[in-house]
């Protein structure tokens, strides 16, 4: 067995506080991190075992969070949640490398997850923590993902859920999956930071267990997008990870487990993290930009709704990442969003419109000679096409001209009679 004694410890004053207290925040306010003595773990043996571990076909190990579990969560086989999350597929960019001038451009899709997202990779812990802290309810903020996840995995182990969503502007997709697996869902009159700032206060009032990414043990498991990424590579370190940022735990958490595995001798150097914002949500970037301290983004706006966050609350976290990888942020427009989406959806991979943050971003920093045409890149695609249809229709119809996005690449649905001519006429054929 090998050991894994953790602790919480405070990102801002770096107090420690025992795993086992319930808390999300350190009392001078700061978020907490699981800290590991990784100076016990044999680095060469742990690499081994998760090879050994590749291709399970069953158990608790067959998942690609769990795979990992030495660097995940310390809970017994019965008080694990899992839906057999992660082993996701790593795509060659194909015509969308090119359309970026990427050469060695690789896509992690996550939204081959179960329910259609990387969140599922962070709440297979989070609802397992949840259980060994005995909750029999737990609840959210979220701009869509997040509760589609949690609802899941609630409903598989038996908790019920409690969802906090922004009024209006949650794409389809995901508030359908919310109701059907049973959530019980709150629609907020204000934006997601409101209901981020209710859901908290809710959670310490009614001991509700909360599942967002506030919550240490999320980031835990969503460091395994790191992990399978790098075993899928057979250990070569890329050049860089490209990934969007909007609540920016995710970054957060793939910095955190390049950091785990450089300093257990597993990988030889840390590749550069890029976080990629919406221009209309982007906090990160004026820091990062203006060397400015951290201030909210009042009225949040992007057609990339899972990233419509003027409050990120893992920031702290992610500048951290980006710093400790050498690495930089980047915001990308409105248009740049949806024709990347158009290019990596034409490309046969397709994702949701915040996931193409990453070829936007991938692109422009290429354009500006940040990522070297040659460099190994490996975008993170957060979520699934089928998450969001308006915004995919909406722009091949052309019809989002109220955002400010013209459908640069539309692929137009044609109307015509059910006659051969009119079929010969549509495809340009005599
Ligand atoms: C949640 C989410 C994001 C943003 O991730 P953060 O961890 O909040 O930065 C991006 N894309 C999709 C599809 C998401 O669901
Ligand atoms: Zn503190």
């Amino acid at each position: 067995m090998i050991k894994t004694d953790s602790c919480l410890q405070c990102v801002r004053c770096a107090r420690t506080y025992d795993i086992g207290e319930l808390r999300y925040t350190c009392d001078c306010g700061g978020i907490l991190d699981v800290k590991r003595d990784l100076s016990r773990i044999d680095g060469i043996r742990l690499k081994a075992l998760w090879e050994e571990r590749w291709g399970m076909k069953r158990g608790i190990e067959a998942s690609g969070v769990w795979r990992y579990r030495e660097l995940i969560l310390d809970a017994p086989d019965d008080k694990i949640v899992t839906r057999q999350e992660g082993n996701t597929r790593l795509y060659p960019a194909g015509s969308a490398g090119v359309w970026a001038g990427l050469s060695r451009l690789y896509f992690k899709h996550e939204g081959e997850n179960p329910t259609g997202s990387f969140k599922d990779r962070g709440m297979t812990c989070g609802a397992s923590a949840a259980r060994l802290f005995n909750a029999k309810t737990v609840a959210c903020a979220s701009t869509g993902n997040t509760s589609a996840s949690m609802a899941s995995y609630a409903a598989v182990s038996g908790m019920k859920s409690v969802i906090f969503i922004p009024e209006g502007k949650i794409a389809y997709g995901k508030l359908a999956q919310a109701l059907a697996y049973g959530g019980k869902t709150l629609q907020i009159e204000g934006n997601f930071d409101d209901a981020m700032t209710l859901v908290q206060e809710v959670c310490r009032e009614l001991g509700i267990y909360l599942l967002n990414s506030i919550n240490p043990f999320r980031i835990e498991g969503q460091k395994a997008i790191a992990f399978e990424t790098l075993q899928q590579l057979d250990w070569q370190v890329p050049d860089w990870f490209v990934i969007p940022g909007g609540n920016l735990g995710n970054s957060s958490a793939l910095g955190k487990a390049l950091l785990e595995l450089h300093e257990l001798g597993i990988l030889s150097r840390i590749p550069k993290i890029a976080v990629i914002q919406a221009a209309g949500a982007n906090p990160l970037y004026t820091m990062w930009t203006q060397h400015t301290p951290f201030k909210a983004v009042k009225k949040p706006e992007t057609i990339a709704t899972a990233i419509k966050i003027g409050n990120p609350v893992s920031w702290e976290k992610s500048l951290r990442a980006v710093t400790w990888s050498k690495g930089t942020v980047e915001q990308v427009t409105e248009q740049e969003i949806m024709d990347a989406k158009a290019k990596l959806d034409a490309a046969g991979i397709g994702a949701e419109p915040a996931s193409c943050c990453s070829l936007a971003g991938a692109k422009k920093l290429a354009d500006k000679g940040v990522i070297a045409s040659g460099e190994t890149v490996i975008g993170i695609l957060t979520g699934n096409i089928l998450k969001d249809p308006d915004a995919v229709i909406g722009y091949h119809k052309d019809t989002l001209g109220s955002h400010g996005i013209k459908g640069t690449f539309a692929n137009k649905p044609v109307q015509i009679p059910p006659t051969l001519d009119a079929v010969k006429k549509a495809l340009g054929v005599s």
